[in-house]
């Protein structure tokens, strides 16, 4: 493509992270015409230094994943996660879950984000009719009743049917639209890095609610853990400055020795963590999707899971009315993705908040109310087995990609 050149796509989607490029393999997979622009540059969202966080991948995501070709690259750097176990504090009381309660499938895959990013760039470069522009800013947007232009920092214009926007939590496209967002901050960060153990973990994941908030142990490939520690945010500049030894020593006493001698494993990580959602998915010629539509705590680990599932409605919504030669980018169509998507996310919303404002804190009678919760659960098989078809991401109205078959 040359400078000055008028592309013309069906349609445009402005970020390329995970969600977005998903999107964009998805709906080009399908035959439509997809750009993909991200203002970031791609050889920087691939290395380790960028990002150290992992994703749990559940099994509904691996299957619409699997479904565009994408979980095979992903695969040889997926861990299965086979146990769940639960503990509040140093309470004896714990839930256990085993996947084989439910069937022979593991609750998901723990998979580092730049392998995911490293699979989805390579897939998309390949993929006819995607075209990825990056890196590579937006001068203008306008959203007219028949068509989007876009005009790009280079000169370069792109018309389309429809914008999304998939650049994520502070999303310029959603701003520039005047959608309101419910929004707030958890006076808490997320600590994160990766951690080399003696011992192997089994696969199993471990969720300890602590006063200042979870600490999830996530089973990686090798013996090795990532760890996501929720700590107070007027604490957590101080633990992300200790050198190597005091943090060793910081992070030790929390992981405890099951796994024998720990060693932190490359660089550490932190982000401020909070709550957002907008108040609508859709306007003139626009959809939100992942985190530009909700970002939420990584308690379950369901934020990425949450945008996979967008993408998979998303792009049966859009691909369905095509084939009936349909207006992709008409409000009725945008509208019926809205009312597919915002239940779903709107519960996994409030379960997250509640279950980190319940267990992020030590007053003694929650604590009690909470651990006696927990013994409960563990005594009934049937809520407990649907605690399970919840974390695998295989409950309610699942679009086609995320039943794993084709669009
Ligand atoms: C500590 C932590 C742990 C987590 N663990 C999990 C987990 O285990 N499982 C899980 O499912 N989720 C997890 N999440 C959530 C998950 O990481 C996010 O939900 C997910 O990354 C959102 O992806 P996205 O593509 O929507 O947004 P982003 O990853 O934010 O990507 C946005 C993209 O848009 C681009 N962009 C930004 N602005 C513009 C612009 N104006 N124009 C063009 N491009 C733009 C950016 O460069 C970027 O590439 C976790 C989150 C945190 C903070």
């Amino acid at each position: 493509m040359t400078k000055r050149e008028l592309i013309d796509a069906e349609v445009l989607i402005h970020g390329g992270g995970m969600v977005g490029l998903t999107l964009g393999v998805a709906l080009a997979g399908a035959g439509v015409e997809t750009v993909v622009l991200d203002k970031a540059d791609p050889a920087g969202l691939l290395t380790a230094e960028h990002d150290g966080r992992v994703s749990a991948i559940t099994h509904g995501s691996q299957q619409l994943l699997n479904a565009i070709g994408l979980w095979d690259p992903m695969a040889p750097h997926g861990e299965p996660i086979l146990d769940i176990r639960v503990t509040d504090g140093n309470s004896p009381l714990f839930l256990h879950f085993d996947h084989r309660a439910i069937g022979d499938a593991a609750f998901g895959h723990i998979v580092e984000n730049r392998h995911t990013r490293q699979a989805l760039h390579a897939v998309a470069a390949r993929t006819e009719r995607l075209h990825l522009i990056a890196p590579c800013g937006l001068r203008e947007l306008s959203r007219g009743a028949a068509r989007v232009e876009a005009e790009l920092d280079d000169g370069r214009r792109i018309r389309a049917r429809l914008s999304v926007a998939a650049d994520g939590r502070h999303s310029a496209l959603r701003q520039a639209a005047g959608i309101p967002v419910t929004t707030w901050r958890y006076n808490q960060t997320g600590i994160v890095c990766t951690v080399a153990h003696e011992r192997p973990h089994l696969g199993v994941a471990q969720e300890r609610f602590l006063p200042a908030g979870p600490f999830a142990i996530l089973p990686m490939t090798g013996n090795r853990s990532s760890l996501v520690w929720t700590e107070r945010a007027d604490l957590a500049p101080a633990i992300m400055a200790l050198d190597e030894a005091g943090f060793a020593e910081e992070m030790g006493l929390r992981f405890g020795d099951y796994l024998g001698r720990l060693k932190v494993d490359g660089g550490r990580w932190s982000f401020p963590l909070g709550l957002s959602h907008a108040t609508r998915y859709a306007d003139t010629r626009l959809v939100l999707v992942g985190d530009a539509a909700h970002a939420i705590h990584p308690i379950s680990g369901q934020g990425l899971n949450l945008g996979l599932r967008d993408v998979a409605a998303l792009a049966e919504v859009l691909v369905d009315a095509r084939r009936l030669g349909l207006d992709m980018g008409s409000r009725d169509i945008l509208d019926r993705y809205e009312r597919w998507r915002r239940f779903d996310t709107a519960m996994l919303l409030a379960v997250t908040d509640g279950l980190n404002r319940l267990f992020s804190n030590d007053i003694a009678p929650i604590k009690l109310v909470r651990d006696l919760g927990l013994a409960a659960v563990e005594q009934i098989p049937p809520l407990k087995r649907l605690f399970m078809r919840h974390a695998m991401g295989v409950i309610g109205d699942l679009p086609r990609l995320a039943r794993g078959e084709p669009l």
